[in-house]
Order: C-alpha cells, then structure tokens, then sequence
C-alpha cells in the first residue's frame, strides 16, 4: 500500500465543480489583484478567526515581514522567537535589519517554552514572535501577560494553525498581530502562495492596508515605505470556497490522529503531546523516534512517506552564524531536530492508509 506524506490532487478532485466557475469568473473579468474576492475572502476568514480585520497579503512570509514593518521594527532591536520553526520566523526579523534572539522549546509541545522568555528580555527587546507549530497553539495568553508587562508587541506566526484553539479561542484572535500563510501544504491552501494578517485595532489594519501597496494610501501618493504584498483575486477566490470546507478538514486530520495515538498507544514512539485546552488542527502529526533517518528509509521501502520539520534549528543556520549560538545553546531544538518525523495526516487518506502506516511504524520502532 501507498501512503504519501501529502496528496493535494484528491482534495481538489472533490471540490473542481465547485472551483471551477469560480476561477472563471477572476478570468472572465480579468480582476487580478485585490478586488471583491480579496474583499470576501478577508471579512469571511476575520470571522473565521474573530478577528477584527483580516488583510490578504502575498505570502505567510510577507504577512510577518509587513507586520513588522507595521511596528517600525529596525536595526537594533531584538526580538524574540523559537529556533525550532520555518524559516520565515526569524528570517523576517533579520530582512528588517533586526535581531532573532532564540529561545529554547518546551520539548513535549515543541512550543517556545514561556518560562524562557522573561529572562531573554533586555532593554532593547520590541517584539516576542511564538509560533503556533505543527497546527497547535502556543501558549499565548501567558505570552501575553509577559508581553504587556514588558511593553513588547506579541506577533503570533500562526502559518501552521488556522482554525486551532486555546481555552476555546481561535488562533489569531488573541495577539497584537497574528500572521497566516495559504502556502498549498497548510490546512487551508491556495492554488499558489497567499497568506492574511489579522488584528483588532483599526488604525494598524488601515497601515497594513498601506504597507500592502508600497505605503500607498490612495494610487501613486506613498505616505510610508511598504513592500508589494498584495493578494491575487485568484488566490481569493479559491480560499473563499476551500474556508467553508475548512473544519470538516480538521476534523479528519483529528480522526487520523486518534488512530496513530491509539495504535502507537504501547510502543516506543512518543506521540504529540496536546496540551490541556488546546485543540490541534494538525497541520503535521509529529511524532519522535530514535535512530530517526533509519525509521524514515525503512517507512519509504514500506512505501510510507514521512518527513522532517525541522532537521536543524535556526540558531545553527549558516546565515546565522554571526550571532554566535554554539551547539548546546539550545538543547530541546538540537534533541528535538534529531528525533522528529511528520507521518502522513492529510483529511482525504483512508481509515485503512492510516492504521497501515501506523501499524507498520509500531512494527519498525518496537
Ligand atoms: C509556512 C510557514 C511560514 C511562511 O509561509 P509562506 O506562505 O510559505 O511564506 C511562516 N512560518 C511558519 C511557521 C510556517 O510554517
């Protein structure tokens, strides 16, 4: 039997008569950036995650970097982020010129580990940037609370997590910013790169609106130096109708997860760890074994995929080099890079796919 870590085409073998008229009416109006289906897309995914404002921008990426543009961050600030995420996280910090400071992970939710924040906070701290990761989120009401006593701006990369809850609060609800992508292997995915930014407060949404557009407020008249993040109607559109499938999504993700947690129940393998009042959208089911590249060759002569988020933390990536992290600095991102494995998850797998890989795993690591 074949299992592939993710299988996009079965998803939109069963929404192609719903999508299709939609895609040609962007074509057949030719309305290509922003417009009506952009303006649809954001109040219905603000809604979505009760949020005040949502802004459709180009990118996961492009939603952090136009949020920290929003909160004039710049050459000498720190901010505060997890090593153990993507990329985008902490690269999104250093394009503004500022500096990723990193904090360890809590190693049973691979969540940055709030007890580790307060004391990495110094004079020149702005911004903590927690990351919902693998489709749980962090523990943002605390975050909160360190935030505000420290005057800092909480930016929630929630690119893994739409629809995922905490003390029944959608992610994104809660933070000053809280950034989305629709990169196509996220819960929601576009036919393409899209991604949101939402918030509460009226005067940031209206700076995000200019940051989208080169800081333009109204055309060739630029208040603010922005970048070009605008939304494709295209992108829009497809979101629109992929939302209103978007919680029967999650909630095969979730059956798949009660079968790997119940069939790996008594076997080595640890399984994710989610916290008291925290509903997972599980955009990756995470488990950790040893002897890990072993366990993902032996998975793939099965014809099982599996993969690994992340291989190594951002605090020992090259480009990062110059802030001077050692191996050892982090140690729960180091043990956590060498243990991890993403098992296949996706809504559209069958029951049968799912207890084979699990069942096949349980057989492979005792
Ligand atoms: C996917 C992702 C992003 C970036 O989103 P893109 O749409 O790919 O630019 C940022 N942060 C995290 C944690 C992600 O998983």
């Amino acid at each position: 039997m074949q299992v592939p870590l993710l299988d996009l085409t079965q998803q939109y073998k069963t929404l192609k008569q719903e999508l299709r008229p939609v895609i040609d009416t962007v074509c057949d109006t030719q309305s290509l950036i922003l417009g009506p289906h952009v303006e649809r897309f954001e109040k219905n995914l603000a809604e979505y995650c009760q949020a005040t404002h949502a802004i459709g921008v180009s990118s996961g990426t492009d939603a952090l970097v136009c949020a920290m543009m929003a909160i004039d961050l710049k050459p000498g600030d720190e901010v505060i982020c997890p090593s153990f995420t993507f990329f985008a996280t902490a690269g999104s910090i250093a394009r503004l010129g500022a500096t990723p400071v990193f904090v360890d992970i809590d190693p049973r939710t691979f969540n940055i580990d709030v007890a580790k924040i307060e004391p990495a906070i110094t004079p020149r701290t702005r911004a903590i940037v927690p990351v919902d990761l693998f489709g749980q989120m962090c523990r943002i009401d605390e975050i909160n609370q360190i935030a505000a006593r420290h005057g800092l701006v909480v930016i929630e990369d929630a690119a893994q997590a739409i629809g995922a809850r905490r003390h029944d609060k959608p992610a994104c609800s809660q933070a000053h910013v809280g950034c989305l992508s629709f990169y196509p292997t996220k819960n929601l995915g576009a036919f393409g790169d899209a991604g949101a930014i939402c918030c509460h407060d009226d005067k940031l949404a209206e700076k995000l609106r200019k940051l989208r557009v080169h800081g333009s407020g109204h055309t060739y008249h630029h208040e603010m130096i922005g970048g070009m993040f605008r939304l494709a109607a295209l992108q829009a559109a497809v979101l629109n109708v992929k939302l209103k499938h978007l919680e029967q999504w999650h909630a095969a993700r979730r059956r798949n997860a009660d079968i790997y947690n119940q069939v790996l129940r008594s076997s080595r393998v640890i399984t994710p760890f989610i916290e008291a009042g925290n509903l997972s959208i599980y955009n990756q089911y995470v488990v950790r074994v040893a002897d890990r590249d072993n366990v993902k060759k032996r998975l793939a002569d099965k014809g099982i995929g599996s993969g690994i988020y992340y291989p190594l933390g951002l605090h020992g990536q090259p480009c990062f080099a110059h802030l001077g992290y050692k191996t050892g600095s982090l140690p729960e991102t180091e043990r956590a890079c060498g243990e991890v494995l993403a098992l296949p998850i996706f809504p559209e797998l069958s029951e049968e796919q799912v207890r084979y890989a699990a069942e096949t795993l349980r057989e492979i690591a005792g």
